[in-house]
């Protein structure tokens, strides 16, 4: 016999567990159908596993001044369950948050797994049904609403159904866009998902050497097909295969535009408050105050933390290291002064959805009730979290969106179906 719930959520990430705690805390009987063997894959990998939980923003019209084109479609969904309300429903369930700079929201404990188990131990409470390993194959409809889903263990109905199923980032973690082709089928325009906060692969094969290392506060000028396009200023981080960090994971849609047009480089600045001229002297006076040592062994005084490697590297044709450095060169000393006020380096690409934070892409905005997250096209649907097209940058502001829809989703879900 087939058993019929209140509510199904199909997908256990963060917005799918947010709205299948608020049907249930809203009297429904629900079901969450989730094809991973767990819970919450990706939460789990938030944060770099701190998990930036929300970000601390009180103020709703400065906070959706981060959600672009979806600003004014938000309102109404962030004063009904915004900033205040997600911190308070983590402090509430005993997993306190703290605000560190940016006004990015962490768990105290800096453990995104924390963050699953407060969502998991609620929905036990609550007596949701929890299916693991069941992947939802189709989408079955009767006089333009759902009637059920089909998964490989068999059908199952409900009078309400939220689709939390996510966008198409690091598929590994379950989020293979499979939303996307059951709400084109069911009349909903979808914008295709293009990777937006993605780090920048680099032609440069000595980035590699620098993996791990972070250029404080550097700046960094891309020029597109050899003319100046923009500049950024802020700390870069070295993977082995580019650049990354909040700076460049932020503004690598800026970089996508210049892409299509050519070729991109940039220029590195690791002392971008100082002139050639000054930086010069300074290492005049490190080279006089260390005359009888190598340059080799003097570089970690000359260049930011964690940078030798690569110097060594590119300017072992240019400079001798084994110097000493009462003997340093004049021209020795200008391929050091232009090399750290102008480090080239070439842009390959964005990374893909492998790499990628945040895909944008889904749902257009005017087809949902954003005051509800119902469909407009099919009343008895649900839509959260990264299905939703809605562009926002990296600090919390994606996760506040799951909280927020989720919350609406579920609660509006539970109630008498229209
Ligand atoms: C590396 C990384 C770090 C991030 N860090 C942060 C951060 O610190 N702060 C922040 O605000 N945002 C962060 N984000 C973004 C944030 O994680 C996402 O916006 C959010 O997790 C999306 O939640 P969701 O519920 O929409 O979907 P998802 O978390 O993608 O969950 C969808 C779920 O649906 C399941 N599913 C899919 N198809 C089916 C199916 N057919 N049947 C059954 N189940 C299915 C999937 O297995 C998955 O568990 C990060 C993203 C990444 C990739």
């Amino acid at each position: 016999m087939i058993k019929h719930y209140g509510v199904i959520v199909i997908g256990g990430g963060a917005s799918g567990m947010m709205a299948a705690i608020a049907a249930a805390e809203h009297g429904a009987s629900v079901l969450l159908i989730e094809k991973n063997k767990r819970l919450g894959e990706k939460l789990r990998i938030t944060g770099g596993g701190r998990c930036n939980i929300t970000n601390a923003e009180l103020d709703v019209r400065v906070l959706l001044k981060n959600y672009g084109a979806a600003e004014k479609f938000l309102y109404s969904a962030f004063t009904t369950f915004g900033v205040k309300n997600t911190i308070d429903f983590f402090e509430n369930c005993k997993l306190p948050v703290k605000v560190q700079d940016r006004k990015r929201a962490f768990p105290e404990s800096e453990k995104a797994v924390d963050v699953v188990h407060v969502m998991q131990n609620k929905l036990h409470r609550l007596g949701v049904k929890i299916l693991l390993n069941t992947a939802v194959t189709s989408i079955n409809t009767a006089n333009d609403k759902i009637e059920g889903v089909s998964c490989d263990g068999g059908v199952y109905k409900a009078n309400s159904y939220v689709f939390a199923t996510g966008g198409t980032s690091r598929p590994e973690t379950g989020s293979t866009g499979d939303g996307f082709g059951w709400l084109n089928k069911l009349g909903h325009t979808t914008k295709t998902p293009t990777p937006t906060i993605t780090p920048l692969a680099l032609r440069d094969q000595w980035v590699s050497h620098l993996a791990g290392v972070t250029a404080k506060d550097a700046g960094i000028t891309f020029y597109s097909n050899g003319a100046k396009a923009f500049k950024l200023r802020g700390d870069i981080l070295f993977t082995h295969f580019g650049i990354s960090g909040p700076l460049i994971l932020n503004n690598a849609y800026k970089v996508a535009d210049i892409l299509q047009a050519g070729d991109v480089t940039a220029l590195l600045d690791f002392f971008p408050d100082i002139n050639p001229k000054l930086l010069d002297q300074q290492i005049i006076s490190v080279l006089n105050a260390n005359g009888t040592k190598l340059l080799k062994n003097t570089l970690t005084m000359l260049a930011p933390k964690g940078l030798t490697p690569a110097l060594l590297l590119k300017l072992h044709t240019a400079i001798n290291f084994e110097t000493k450095n009462s003997e340093v060169t004049k021209p020795m000393r200008e391929k050091l002064v232009q090399t750290l006020k102008a480090m080239p380096i070439s842009i390959e690409k964005l990374m893909g959805f492998e790499k990628a934070v945040v895909a944008d892409g889904g749902v257009e905005l005017k087809e949902i009730d954003m005051r509800t997250m119902r469909s407009q096209k099919v009343s008895n649907l649900f839509i959260t979290g990264d299905l939703l097209n809605i562009n926002r940058p990296s600090g919390g502001y994606s996760l506040q969106l799951c909280w927020t829809t989720g919350y609406i989703a579920g609660t509006q879900a539970a109630l008498k179906p229209q």
